[in-house]
């Protein structure tokens, strides 16, 4: 259990989260129409006779947008109603030419599922929880009204409109800021994984609605408000830090919490009532007459489920159990696809057993490379560094070519010049050398030029040791074998 409490003028509070996460489906066409889905294209340039709510036009439902919704629902282990209809959901809205959302209010596409959130103890996550999902169903977006271009018009695009989103409700199973910033990340990972969502939350691809409430521990749940169409982890747990605390803040002092719709202002890091809470059936919901049920065949349902990929728990799992990594390592690198994937191929390009270079491959992947990526602020798709040249340079530090130093100098080469490891070290004579002769010679050179420090050492300062070593080093710039180095340094010095 988390320990997150707000603590108030009349004692503790716990906060209670359920989020309802909107995330555009990846498909080139729209959900009921032909036109693409592409973001970023000129505004209007992707509206089709249907997205504009010509007379006359009728919906047909993309295939390949239910087959991700149901491949998502397949991931997070919720029933898939093979049987669910689409619903009209009625309202005025500038960028929805329709006058209505074609969504699933009554019979969802997927109903119960789960998603574990791991342990993270710094986060004060203490063991791995489940935290519920109520449903999935699939639907509309709308377009997007622009007011600050004009001082007296406003602007509407409609490439958005029509776009399918997925939207995810979750049971209000999360207890603190932690908890839905990790449930956020996991199911962005699930769905970058199944490739039914991008996850990128500055596009809009992926935005949260939140609904917080506070109770004492014990009571039942308290009135909740709903922060809509939060698009970042950060801004959610801003979002439910600063509104739990007004809430406690309103009770305490004697008010109430009244059921709304309200709005994440990141200047401010406050929360604003934007409209009371509407019902559903404000929204006067009926079935889509232009639309029957969509019934799912099990050859259809047989094919959803073979395409889906191994998921980031069973993957971390595996590397755990088979690839011998540990724990941390295993979760940083499979919480993203795409870090998984190149992991993978690195260690089929070392060409060496798992279980050898799994431990080291990590290592140095979650060292040196995230280091090197973050701070040429690329991702791991565009890493200036491929799999078989990463395994390249794992394969001439094992073998001795390469010290730790040298081999960091020869990767910082890489990432500047694109040129393999071995051609580096051929070129810039970059070997590690553990050629006794010359390291004594040195060593000898380096005794002489500091023959008082010699003394104290012999005299017992045995700190000095390290001295000797970096002037061997520096010496033969770097290139010395640091064990024959310390070895040899032992002998001529006792
Ligand atoms: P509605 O249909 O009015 O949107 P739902 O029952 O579908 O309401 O719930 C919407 C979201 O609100 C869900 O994610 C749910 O987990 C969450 N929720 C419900 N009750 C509470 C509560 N008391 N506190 C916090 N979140 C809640
Ligand atoms: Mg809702």
């Amino acid at each position: 259990m988390s320990s997150y409490r707000i603590q108030g003028a009349t004692g503790e509070w716990e906060v209670v989260i359920g989020l309802e996460v909107h995330a555009q489906i990846v498909s080139k066409a729209k959900l009921f129409s032909g036109a693409s889905a592409t973001f970023g294209a000129e505004p209007n340039a992707n509206v089709s006779l249907i997205d504009a709510a010509m007379p006359g036009m009728l919906p047909v439902p993309n295939q390949e947008c239910i087959r991700q919704a149901v491949k998502t629902g397949m991931a997070l282990n919720a029933e898939i109603n093979a049987w669910s209809r689409f619903d009209r959901k009625n309202y005025f809205y500038a960028d929805l030419p329709q006058g209505y959302q074609i969504s699933q209010l009554y019979h969802p596409l997927v109903g119960e599922g789960a998603i574990t959130i791991d342990p993270d103890e710094k986060a004060g996550i203490v063991e791995a929880k489940t935290i519920g999902i109520e449903r999935l169903h699939v639907e509309q977006d709308a377009g997007k009204l622009m007011h600050d271009q004009h001082p007296t018009s406003s602007y509407v695009d409609l490439n958005r409109s029509g776009v399918a989103l997925m939207e995810i409700v979750s049971r209000p199973d999360m207890r603190s800021p932690a908890e839905a910033g990790a449930y956020l990340r996991k199911l962005r990972s699930i769905l970058r994984y199944v490739g039914s969502c991008d996850g990128n939350m500055e596009e809009g691809s992926m935005r949260a609605d939140v609904n917080v409430s506070v109770r004492k521990a014990g009571d039942s749940f308290g009135t909740r408000t709903e922060t809509k169409n939060v698009n970042s982890i950060r801004f959610v747990m801003a979002t439910i830090e600063s509104e739990a605390n007004r809430q406690v803040d309103v009770i305490e002092g004697g008010g109430r919490i009244v059921q709304e719709t309200r709005l994440y202002d990141p200047d401010r890091n406050e929360t604003r009532s934007m409209r009371s809470k509407e019902d559903a059936h404000d929204y006067r919901y009926f079935p889509d007459p232009d639309l029957l049920p969509l019934e799912l065949t099990e050859d259809f349902l047989a094919a959803c489920k073979a395409e889906l990929p191994e998921l980031p728990d069973a993957k971390c799992r595996r590397y755990e159990s088979e690839l011998g990594l540990p724990v941390y390592n295993a979760a940083v690198i499979t919480a993203d696809v795409e870090t998984a994937r190149w992991f993978e191929e690195l260690v089929v390009e070392t060409g060496k057993p798992v279980g050898e270079v799994g431990r080291t491959a990590s290592n140095w992947l979650i060292s040196d490379l995230f280091g090197a990526l973050n701070r040429l602020g690329k991702t791991i798709d565009g890493s200036p560094v491929s799999p078989r040249q990463g395994a390249e340079l794992l394969g001439l530090i094992a073998d001795g070519t390469l010290s730790g130093t040298l081999a960091k100098q020869v990767f910082e080469i890489m990432l500047e010049t694109g040129i393999d490891p071995g051609k580096i070290v051929e070129e810039r004579g970059l070997r590690q050398t553990s050629d006794t002769g010359a390291i004594e010679q040195v060593i000898a050179e380096v005794m002489a030029a500091n023959a008082d420090k010699v003394e104290e050492y012999r005299g017992g300062k045995d700190k000095l040791f390290g001295f000797f070593v970096g002037q061997t080093m520096k010496a033969m710039a770097g290139k010395a074998n640091p064990g024959v180095v310390n070895d040899l340094l032992k002998k001529a010095l006792s």
